[in-house]
């Protein structure tokens, strides 16, 4: 272990502040985190959650845990509202488009992990699946039935969440009271199979057209959404677990049903430290798939969208994420995503200078506290901005001993170097790009030569030449946009 994983403190959800980071068994740490339901493309709001994760994962490993990471993924269960209500999010594409439901889980699962890894993510541990647990999901009910938390109606089970605030708390995560929510529900209790409108379906009798069901000893029918996760983090990493994430929006009801789930077989909290990153937003709303505001990655990289003047490679699109800190709101703009790219390349560019940079003989900067700060940055809940601001620091002194202004020892140069790169390509991981800087720089300014020559041919009269420039530039795979500030570029995807 590293001497830094003492210090390690992170903000729990649960008991709203920061604590002293001390797994349950020395050494290791259990992590689970809610992964997607595959009925879609992943959007970008969806990768910020997931990247703030691989940065946490990043860390602990860095610092020497070793870790066991469960991310699952979701593929039944989920229905159209969070309420129990409404189609299953998979049937219905799979009905949408004629295809079989577990053809659109291998659709989407494949894409997710193609964008994680264009992220440069890392997989998880174990990535299990809801359909691969019915059994262990059967089993939790029987449990939470015999703890007599649960009761049937018409071939579907329900946790009945009166019974448990009897003996436990229902809402000590999202901070809600039992009282307060029966006070502000309108549903009429007639027209429902509940007792109570607050209780969750464990497992639901399938309607004859609803496609994907499980026998089970109460109906053929399917899992609720929140039980796969108990069952399968219960598997994986025990009764009880370091770490369990996901993003702010699956607070309540997801995880706060987890917690009842866990408590009503095991009498014991199921987590030890719960955090929620916080939502990417576009044009100050929340990114979602259901209303249509978001940007997909695929369309992010390409360059093929309304919101950008240009493509944004996958490793500025990270860097531009933890310029923010994941419990921070993070909006998405063209102007931010153009900043975060110069950022980037001036970080790229430093770290490609050090190894050519001669020592001295004394140091005129104290790089081990420069050091210790990077450290502290991360200690202090994964602060990721901070951290970057210090990364920009080590670039000013990478830039002044370039230019001979300052110098550092041997060792000074070396701890300077391994810190930097550590923290860039381990801990953010981000990935050095293809094109070294000075390409990036160089194609700008062919570009900006070019995009020059067709301006004056347009403006004097010259379209034969203005429309080839255009048209042999798209044939090379970068593409001319006309704004009213000027032109841009993009570069097109080879792949899209
Ligand atoms: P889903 O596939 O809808 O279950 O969502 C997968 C993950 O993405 C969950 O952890 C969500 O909380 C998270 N998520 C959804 N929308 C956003 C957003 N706009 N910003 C950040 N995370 C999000
Ligand atoms: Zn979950």
């Amino acid at each position: 272990m590293r001497p830094e994983a003492k210090y390690l403190q992170l903000y729990n959800s649960l008991t709203k502040q920061k604590e002293v980071f001390t797994p349950l068994t020395e050494g290791f740490v259990g992590m689970y985190v809610c992964g997607p339901t595959v009925y879609n493309h992943v959007h970008l709001g969806n990768c910020r959650t997931f990247l703030s994760f691989d940065l946490v994962y990043r860390y602990l490993q860095h610092l020497g845990y070793k870790v066991r990471y469960v991310r699952n993924i979701t593929d039944a269960g989920h229905l159209e509202n969070d309420t129990d209500s409404g189609e299953d999010r998979i049937a219905k594409k799979a009905r949408l488009e004629s295809i079989e439901p577990m053809e659109v889980v291998q659709r989407y699962t494949v894409d997710f992990h193609q964008v994680m890894a264009q992220f440069n993510a890392l997989p998880p541990s174990i990535e299990p699946t809801a359909t691969g647990h019915i059994i262990e999901q059967i089993e939790l009910i029987h449990q939470i039935l015999d703890a007599g938390y649960a009761y049937i109606t018409n071939g579907s089970v329900y946790f009945d969440v009166v019974r448990f605030n009897q003996d436990q708390t229902y809402g000590k995560l999202s901070g809600r009271k039992l009282e307060d929510m029966i006070a502000n529900t309108r549903e009429l209790a007639a027209q429902s199979e509940k007792k109570n409108p607050q209780d969750f379906a464990l497992w639901k009798k399938a309607e004859p057209k609803h496609i994907m069901r499980w026998p089970s000893p109460w109906s053929d029918g399917f899992p609720g959404w929140h039980l796969e996760c108990t069952a399968m983090s219960t598997k994986y990493l025990g009764t009880q677990f370091d770490i369990h994430g996901g993003g702010m929006d699956l607070k309540f009801p997801h995880h706060e049903c987890e917690i009842a789930q866990a408590e009503a077989c095991n009498k014991i909290s199921p987590v030890q430290f719960w955090m929620h990153a916080n939502m990417l937003t576009l044009n100050g709303k929340k990114m979602a798939k259901s209303t249509g505001n978001h940007i997909l990655p695929g369309e992010l990289f390409s360059g093929d969208n309304n919101l950008m003047t240009q493509a944004i490679s996958p490793a500025v699109a990270k860097f531009f994420m933890y310029q923010a800190h994941y419990r921070s709101i993070l909006d998405f703009s063209n102007d931010a995503l153009v900043a975060s790219e110069k950022g980037f390349y001036r970080l790229m560019d430093a770290v490609s200078l050090i190894d050519n940079i001669e020592p001295g003989n004394h140091s005129d900067v104290d790089v081990s506290s420069w050091r210790q700060s990077c450290y502290d940055a991360m200690n202090d809940d994964f602060n990721s901005p901070i951290l970057i601001a210090q990364l920009f620091e080590g670039a000013k002194y990478i830039n002044t001993l370039a230019d001979g202004t300052i110098q550092l020892t041997q060792e000074d140069l070396g701890l300077l170097g391994s810190t930097l790169k550590s923290f860039l390509f381990d801990v953010l991981g981000l990935t050095p790009p293809e094109d070294s800087n000075q390409k990036h720089d160089h194609l700008k300014r062919a570009m900006d030569l070019l995009i020059d020559l067709r301006k004056s041919a347009r403006d004097n009269k010259d379209f034969a030449t203005s429309d080839a420039i255009r048209d042999r530039l798209l044939e090379a795979g970068i593409q001319l946009k006309d704004g009213k500030d000027g032109t841009s570029f993009s570069l097109k995807n080879p792949n899209s």
